[in-house]
């Protein structure tokens, strides 16, 4: 193992002549979670898929699985078609996250740089880092063995290594699974010239018949196609797609996986009275998880500890929290924690001053949209409630739109009866074991 050296890790990015990118790809990233928590899958054709429906699609297909033809976005149905012994399992989003967070800390202890770019890819900048164009090959062996040692030899990643995450990205699929590519400064037209444009990053099959239609074929003929006739063609996208034939890409490796740098987002509220009223600080308790709620989904982030904090009237105040067994962003699940606080905690007879309701654990959510592929019909009808909800205020402001509950001191309504998804804890391990409970929430440690 390399040694760390201190003003090393301080100054990862700093541009030399080239920059060093690593793009890290999970291999049948899914699949390969679900063979690890059920090792009797190992080696058998295994697809995800949503919900068993006439219309799922396969989200993702062990390396057996993909022997049949079986590919991700394919419909399950034709998947039993290529293969009818295939094993289909529904997601585990829960899971995915966890294991995607674990992954990201392992490469933060090679560079602080770490961009996760998908929930089962990242580029990490190692420009200054201990790691170099000679042991690049060594570095990214070192973070397979400890991905190894961390999940077990049933979750691989393929390693592309390049000057930059244009070409870090495109190397990275030449050997898969498990493998290492390696495409030093001055050596893409050599390997990618000779390539279909559609192997490049970022060419759909439009753009592809719009290039072939122009007499390009190849990477290399884009490479050497006149500029002014792409820009003709496709405007300011052609000069970039000169570039990119050119293996030309300086985008930053953006890091947002800062150890998080919104630790937490709540709100709490003086009474204007002191109440000895438990509706009266429900309601109130209500309009604060309403407010964190949308400021987190504003923010993209996700939480799993809710704490609820009460001040009564001789200045006594009181903090507890609760771990739930997944992330949330939604009023109706850091409600249900905190009024399940609030009757536990509240003293009866002594009057209520102050409420608060914070939601920690958070973790940024933008690039974890293909859990969405899992999320039920209901949730879907769910969020997008939300985010209608959402722009309306943006728009007509905070109380365009007040709920219901606000108004009629309601408080046993139906947010207690509203299905959780599934859990997510410590370990994967325990998720497998929690997955049948009922109840879904435990208390956490302070
Ligand atoms: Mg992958």
């Amino acid at each position: 193992m390399l040694a760390r050296g201190a003003h090393h890790k301080l100054s990862p990015g700093k541009t030399g002549a080239h920059k060093l990118i690593f793009h890290i790809d999970m291999d049948a990233f899914f699949a390969s979670v679900e063979v690890m928590c059920r090792p009797k899958l190992k080696g058998k054709p295994v697809i995800v898929s949503g919900k068993p429906a006439a219309r799922s699609v396969v989200a993702a297909a062990s390396y057996a699985a993909r022997e049949y033809g079986i590919r991700s976005g394919m419909s399950t149905v034709e998947a039993f078609r290529r293969c009818p012994h295939v094993i289909a399992v529904s997601g585990s989003p829960g899971q995915y996250i966890y294991v995607s967070l674990e992954l990201l800390r392992i490469y933060k202890e090679h560079s602080t740089i770490v961009e996760p770019y998908s929930i089962d890819e990242a580029f990490v900048d190692m420009t200054g880092t201990e790691c170099t164009w000679e042991n690049c090959k060594d570095v990214a062996g070192e973070i397979k063995a400890k991905i190894r040692k961390r999940f077990g030899p049933n979750l691989t990643a393929s390693i592309g290594i390049g000057p930059n995450k244009l070409i870090a990205k495109m190397c990275g699929s030449m050997d898969k699974p498990d493998g290492v590519t390696v495409i030093r400064p001055g050596e893409f037209g050599g390997v990618f010239n000779g390539l279909a444009v559609s192997r490049m990053w970022g060419i759909g099959a439009k753009t592809e018949i719009a290039l072939n239609l122009m007499g390009v074929a190849t990477i290399g003929d884009l490479a050497n196609f006149p500029v002014a006739m792409l820009r003709r063609r496709f405007g300011i996208t052609g000069e970039v797609l000169h570039l990119m034939a050119c293996g030309q890409d300086d985008t930053p490796v953006t890091p947002y996986f800062e150890g998080m740098p919104v630790k937490s987002m709540g709100h709490e509220h003086t009474l204007p009275e002191d109440t000895w009223d438990i509706m009266e600080a429900e309601k109130v308790l209500l309009r604060l998880c309403d407010q964190v709620a949308r400021r987190m989904r504003k923010k993209q982030y996700l939480g799993n500890v809710i704490s609820m904090r009460l001040r009564f009237a001789d200045f006594d105040s009181i903090s507890r929290q609760r771990k739930i067994k997944y992330y949330t962003d939604e009023e109706r699940t850091l409600y249900k924690v905190a009024r399940g606080l609030l009757h536990q905690y509240w003293r009866p007879g002594q009057a209520i001053r102050l409420v608060g309701v914070n939601c920690t654990g958070l973790i940024k959510v933008r690039e974890w949209h293909q859990v969405d592929l899992f999320m039920q019909r209901e949730e879907d009808a769910y969020r997008k409630l939300l985010s209608a909800i959402d722009a309306i205020r943006d728009k007509f402001g905070e109380h365009a739109i007040t709920r219901a509950r606000l108004i009629t001191h309601d408080a046993s309504g139906d947010i207690d009866d509203v299905p959780l998804p599934p859990g997510l804890s410590s370990s994967p391990f325990d998720m497998l074991r929690y997955q049948d409970a009922d109840d879904h929430i435990h208390t956490g440690g302070k």
